[in-house]
């Protein structure tokens, strides 16, 4: 392993124009001749991707054909039989389900809110359950505290927020330059913003959509409720309805919104992850995960949330094959079910993983849209970082090549602790429109550029190319 790792570090410190940090100058002319195959073995995969790829007439038929599949729904397991005829059709040397049990939470009948003023006239606001909730059992009117923080609902007084609606309404940070950011700050409204409006007394929260986005669509997500204590209604509002109600509250701090939500939580379903291999030549026990979330939320198509991930990683596989590339390490891609609302996919692969005492070099995920790519984020110990970051000028022409520390992926997290796998490693392109999106009724497929797409898929091969090759 060792030795394979040195003759590519070899010949990507060629690319490099640098020398041998191994104590020793490589030879120039084997230095030239790898970095020449891989640049070569590259620019195969791209081609085939780009003239021939298959990962926009197959994101086509999951968004168009089978639509928003939402973990338990019926639509989830049309989506895992897709994937897997999908993956048998591909030709790889084995396509298998792991069962795993999900929950199913439905929305119901579509949701209705109206912002009541003094005089009784009432303005439709834009609103959805977020995952989870639970109904309202019919109209539910109350007053409205609009607050940015839990800090700031902290200070309130309990008659402050006893009986009425809390309104989170902090909005993106329109300074950071990655949304994904200014998304993690956001967060906590919509996480903990109905749990923690429950324990003051309050009758339900309206979350803000996680969103830079001004519109009427509204973004659904997950809420989580604390064992033991009565879940209260949360609902995301749209960001201009969030705006309208906070202009209205400071006109008329006594108006009363009424919410009407017939959501609710049914009992477990059984659902199954979608796994295809191709066996390693050389090393058939080391093995290097690709993938994407199956489920999506039930508003749309769940097109760039994450139908992508899902047909770029068959795609990864099937490109190395149709570029004629023989992986040395075993190539595994992996339709993750329910991310969205439990993560119990994920969890289940690590589990199995662990159980079975696999070896785990490397996993990859892709799940922050179909859009152009940037590069990857590795969750690694920092030299693993610096090595992956090597491979970078073979990406660079076809812009990939920002090989950075960071964020993975939710679906991969749990093989850490399971498996310890040399490097998590997330997908990135670039993120400016991806939560315009995100859990929205306009994630649709119309919205995913083919050759965005098709290049995405095509620098994950690349990275699985050079992983394979030369490990870690
Ligand atoms: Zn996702």
């Amino acid at each position: 392993m060792l030795k394979n790792w040195k003759t590519g570090a070899v010949a990507l410190l060629f690319a490099l124009g640098g020398h041998g940090a191994w104590g020793q100058a490589p030879a120039p002319a084997a230095a030239k001749t790898a970095a020449k195959t891989d640049s070569l073995a590259i620019r195969r995969i791209f081609d085939e991707a780009l003239v021939r790829g298959q990962s926009y007439e197959n994101l086509r038929y999951l968004c168009t054909r089978i639509g928003g599949r939402l973990a338990g729904s019926p639509q989830a397991a049309l989506a895992v039989e897709w994937g897997r005829q999908t993956m048998e059709k591909a030709g790889f040397d084995r396509v298998y389900t792991q069962e795993v049990l999900v929950p199913h939470w439905v929305r119901g009948e579509r949701e209705r809110a109206e912002i009541i003023g003094r005089k009784g006239k009432g303005v439709v606001a834009n609103v959805c359950a977020l995952g989870s909730s639970p109904g309202t059992g019919g109209k539910l009117r109350a007053g409205v505290v609009e607050v940015k923080s839990f800090e700031e609902l902290k200070a309130l007084p309990d008659a402050a927020v006893k009986g009425k609606f809390v309104f989170f309404n902090r909005a993106f940070d329109d300074a950071l330059i990655e949304p994904g950011q200014a998304y993690g700050r956001a967060g906590d409204q919509r996480r903990s913003g109905p749990a923690e409006a429950g324990k003051r007394g309050a009758v339900g929260a309206l979350v803000r959509s996680l969103t830079a986005a001004r519109d009427d669509f509204p973004h659904t997500g997950m809420t989580r409720y604390e064992p033991g204590l009565v879940p209260v209604p949360g609902a995301a509002l749209s960001t201009n309805s969030a705006d309208e109600l906070s202009l209205f509250l400071k006109a008329d701090p006594t108006l009363e919104f009424e919410l009407e939500m017939s959501c609710l939580t049914l009992p477990d379903e059984k659902s199954y992850n979608v796994v295809g291999e191709i066996k390693g030549s050389k090393f058939p026990l080391e093995i290097i995960t690709v993938g994407g979330h199956l489920d999506s939320w039930d508003l749309a198509q769940g097109a760039h949330d994450d139908g992508t991930g899902c047909v770029q990683s068959m795609e990864a596989l099937r490109l190395l094959r149709a570029a004629g590339l023989k992986p040395e390490r075993t190539m595994r891609a992996v339709l993750f079910m329910n991310e969205e609302n439990g993560v119990r996919g994920g969890n289940e692969y690590a589990r199995l993983a662990q159980l079975n005492h696999e070896t785990h070099l490397a996993a990859i995920e892709s799940d922050g849209g179909g859009f152009t790519p940037r590069g990857f984020a590795v969750d690694a110990d920092p030299a693993t970082v610096r090595k992956l970051a090597r491979f970078g000028p073979l990406l660079a022409p076809y812009h990939a090549a920002a090989i950075v520390a960071g964020h993975a992926g939710t679906d991969i997290e749990p093989l850490q602790a399971a498996v310890h796998p040399k490097a998590l490693i997330g997908y990135n392109c670039d993120s400016q429109r991806y939560f315009d999106l995100h859990h929205a009724a306009t994630d649709t497929f119309d919205k995913v550029n083919r050759r965005e797409l098709e290049l995405g898929g095509a620098s994950m091969a690349a990275l699985l190319y050079l992983l394979g090759k030369y490990g870690l």
